[in-house]
Parts: structure tokens; sequence; C-alpha cells
């Protein structure tokens, strides 16, 4: 097996210069997914929303020490945070993009039209059958779900829509019937996220009671397998010389066909570009649909071409990217935390940074 560095980009992302922000305004949530990382889950979990003031100081702090592209805002259920547009419009005015994690059960048109209204970039929602949500128990109840945030986003208009997905080993086996409904909705699901499920906060003398053995190789081998994943850039793990903990793959497609995918190459050209112009690193674009002649600039890169030789049989349909996004998460070693090399979803505790999976850790640590 050929190693990583060799196929894919290594990102260059550093703690002071990383294109990513996390930010959590609420842990207040309706539901309690098992191995949350903010501790939802648990006993004696303190349910809190953070004031306005405070949260923009963090976003001052993740512009003026990371440098970032895009403030990713979670919780919690950060649809419950009242002040959550008031957010959204301060990270826009300072030229921000957003991406919201949520679990979309708050979400309908009238606040997505004020998400979108006060500049959200993006949104990525979370369903799934461990949540204990009502008359969700099978990946077909799952789609149902996903497919009424496709419509409602095609209704709106103007903010991404994307998914992330928890995946165990007994998840494998019907990944491609989601991957095809990702693959028919491409006009509208930009961004799809799979993290390996974890237990990272779960008492540690519990028994868990799903699987976690999952490995990143083996979730990537079987996307590549089905054709929908072909890895073009990564982040390390910080202990695990090989393993990577962040690995992406960016498709071109028309309907439910992937014309091509971008390459190690065209994606550095991308990023070195992006940096050039704008003095910070990519980590979401606003538009997803590929411009008339946006790819004719990248011809000269073998992947490229292949892609226009095969748009000629498809001339009259838009084209789209669809980015899937593997995440391994944190492992426990020993003493020790195996993390990703790069944080991007690092956020600030107490003024200090820190990786958002570990701060239940650190929280009872203190
Ligand atoms: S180290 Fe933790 S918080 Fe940072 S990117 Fe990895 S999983 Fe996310």
């Amino acid at each position: 097996m050929k190693a990583i560095e060799q196929y894919c980009y290594r990102l260059p992302w550093t703690a002071d210069d990383n294109p990513n922000g996390w930010i959590e305004p609420t842990t207040f949530c309706q539901l309690k997914c098992p191995g949350c990382y903010r501790g939802v889950d648990k006993e004696g979990h303190k349910s809190e929303h953070f004031l306005l003031e405070e949260l923009k100081k963090q976003v001052d702090a993740h512009i003026r020490e990371r440098n970032i592209q895009t403030l990713s805002i979670a919780g919690g259920e950060p649809l419950l945070y009242p002040e959550l547009p008031e957010l959204i419009s301060y990270a826009t005015e300072k030229g921000l993009r957003t991406m919201i994690y949520t679990n979309g059960i708050g979400l309908d048109e009238q606040l997505l039209g004020k998400l979108k209204q006060a500049g959200a970039t993006q949104i990525l929602v979370h369903v799934d059958r461990f949540q204990g949500r009502k008359g969700v128990n099978s990946i077909t109840d799952v789609i149902r779900e996903h497919r009424k945030y496709c419509e409602l986003f095609r209704k709106t208009g103007g903010v991404n829509l994307g998914f992330i997905q928890p995946v165990t080993k007994a998840c494998l086996a019907e990944l491609p019937l989601l991957t095809g409904f990702f693959s028919q909705n491409r006009d509208i699901i930009s961004l799809v996220v799979f993290t390996l499920y974890r237990e990272i906060c779960w008492d540690h003398k519990k028994k868990p009671t799903i699987d976690t053995s999952i490995t990143i190789d083996e979730l990537i081998s079987h996307l590549t397998g089905h054709k929908v994943f072909r890895a073009a850039s990564y982040l390390p793990s910080t202990h695990t010389p090989g393993e990577p903990a962040w690995v992406f793959s960016y498709a071109i497609g028309t309907g439910n066909r992937i014309l091509g995918f971008l390459d190690k190459r065209v994606y550095r050209s991308i990023q070195k570009n992006y940096y050039r112009y704008k003095a910070r690193h990519l980590f979401i674009s606003k538009n997803y649909q590929v411009k008339p002649g946006g790819l004719h600039k990248y011809f000269y890169f073998p992947s490229i071409f292949r892609i226009l030789v095969k748009r000629l049989s498809h001339p009259a349909k838009d084209l789209f990217f669809q980015t899937y996004l593997v995440i391994r998460g944190p492992l426990k070693k020993g003493d020790h935390w195996d993390l990703c090399d790069g944080c991007p979803d690092a956020m600030y505790y107490k003024g200090k940074l820190e990786p958002s999976c570990l701060l239940e850790e650190i929280q009872r640590r203190n």
C-alpha cells in the first residue's frame, strides 16, 4: 500500500495559520447522542448559554491568532442559542465564512431565512438512528429526514447544505444507500463528513454499547471501492506515523454521475492560488456549482483534462463540487491522546486554545 503523502496533499495548517476556528455558544441540546464530545449524554452535564460579548472576543482572537477563513459554530445545539443570528452577522462582518453544526431539529423555513440573512455560509446537519429521535430507527428513516432538509434548502437557496454521519463497522454495509442519496442530490449537498464513531468522554469503566473498532483506512477503502471517494488532501495524526486523521476527496459531477475527482496536484494548486490572493488558507467555498470555464484554467492537469473530455457528453447539465471528508478523531494511546496535526477544530477555553474534542476531559481535570 502506498504511503498517503505519495498520493495526497498534506494540508499546511498549523495552530497559528489555520483556516478554521471552533466556537460553542451553548451547551443546551434537545438530544443525548451517545458519545457526544460535549458530554450532553452524561449525568451532571451543565447546560448554559455563553455571553455574546464573550463569543465575539473569541471570534476576534481566532482572526488575530489563527488567521481563520471559517468560523465553525457548534455546541450543544447552536440553533438553541437565542443570539445565533447576531453571532453569525458579527463573523460575516469580519469577513469570515460560517459553518453551523446542528441536529436540525429547530430548522424551519423561517429560521433558515434568518440565518441566511445573517450571512450563514454552510449548515451541516447530523441525523442518525443512535440519537433517540422519534421515528428515526433505520437508514431509510435517516434518508427520509435528509430528503426534507434537501427540499428546505432548495426552497430557501443561498445557504450550502451538508451532512455529518458518524460511522461504525455495522454501518458500512448501508453506506452505499447513503452515498447514493448524496450523489442524487449533488445539486444541493456540497459537503459530507464521515466521522468514525468514538466514545471520547464516556465513563471509561462503562462497556461501550456501539462498536468503535472501525479504522480510518477501512472506511476510506470502503468509500473508494464504491467509487465515491478519491483521497486528495489530508492532515496526519500527531502520534501515529502514516495514519491520517483527516482525509478529503473532491468529486465533480453532474446529476448523479461523477465525472472525476480533483487530485493532489490540482488541489495543491487551488490552495496555493487562494493563499496568494487572500493571505489565508481555504476551508469552505461559498459556491460549489462549477462556473462555466472554471475548470479550463486547470486543463493541463490530467485529472481535469479527463473531466473536461467527459463533460463533452453532458454539455447541458450543471456541474457541482461535492466534498467528502473522513475524520478519524482522537485516540487515547496509553496516557496521551493521538490527535489531528494542525487541529482545525481548536477552540478557546479560559483564553487558551484547546482541541474541542478534549474539552470535557480538560474541564474534568481542572
Ligand atoms: S484534534 Fe479533536 S478537535 Fe481537533 S480536529 Fe481532531 S477531532 Fe477535531
